[in-house]
């Protein structure tokens, strides 16, 4: 059975989807069959971030029910498998989360399976936290993205979900990291992500760190926090 880890905040724009686009290819590196998917249905990007630009089938079609799983996943960079989502707002109205759990039964044969999820708090986001094995916490320093990523800890805990730990992105040298984590979130922290310009430019690119900047800080740190959840295994 696959392993599912759900990559969520309830605060947007503090790295859920750089995290599971790295964290999936990094996963594929050593190995390991891994299935990233793009389960934010309201803004898809995760496709985009691992190189993969308007796919013909997408997760919507398969949740609008007019495609398989299998026909929405895609090669992607390290041998990781994408399940990318359709950009296209219009395609959100008629797709029909309940259906999720359908895809994750069509990858239960690999071994790890990352849901990159919404922001926000509503059935669609914590449908995933439901399914997962996992919860990955991910969140900047700042208070107010704490406070909410706080929420998402509460949610994963009412739905009789566990939070494997945090991840704390955008920090620096002088970021009290596991204070902030363990005081606002109570949460362990698995890693901690520089702030680092090779992070935007490789996402503009669609490319992973570990091809686009091995040797930056941020893809060093993504190594550790591959180690870290593989040592928890
Ligand atoms: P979310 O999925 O939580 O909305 P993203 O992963 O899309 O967040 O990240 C939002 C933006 O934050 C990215 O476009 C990127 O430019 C920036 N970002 C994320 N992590 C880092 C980092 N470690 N260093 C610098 N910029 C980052
Ligand atoms: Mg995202």
């Amino acid at each position: 059975m696959a392993r599912v880890f759900a990559v969520a905040s309830a605060k947007g724009g503090v790295g859920k989807t750089t995290t599971t686009a790295n964290l999936g290819v990094i996963l594929a590196e050593t190995g390991a069959d891994v299935v990233v998917i793009d389960s934010d249905i309201g803004m898809a990007n995760l496709g985009a971030a691992l190189g993969i630009e308007s796919p013909p089938t997408t997760l919507h079609d398969v949740l609008n029910g007019t495609a398989k799983a299998s026909e929405a996943t895609y090669e992607g960079p390290g041998g990781v498998y994408v399940v990318p989502g359709d950009t296209a707002l219009s395609s959100y109205a008629s797709a029909d989360p309940e259906k999720l759990p359908s895809v994750l039964r069509t990858h239960s044969q690999a071994d790890y399976v990352l849901l990159d999820v919404g922001a926000g708090v509503s059935h669609e986001t914590s449908l995933p936290l439901s399914l997962a094995d996992d919860v990955l916490l991910v969140s900047t320093p700042e208070r107010d993205a704490l406070r909410d990523t706080e929420k998402t800890r509460q949610l994963t805990e009412q739905l009789g979900g566990t939070v494997a730990g945090a991840v704390v992105t955008r920090t620096d040298a002088s970021t009290p990291v596991s204070e902030l984590a363990t005081g606002t979130l109570a949460a362990t922290v698995l890693a901690s992500i520089p702030e680092d310009e090779a992070v935007r430019d490789s996402l503009a690119v669609g490319e992973p760190l570990s091809t686009y900047a091995p040797n930056s800080p941020a893809a060093a740190a993504y190594r550790e926090l591959v180690a870290e959840l593989t040592d928890i295994d």
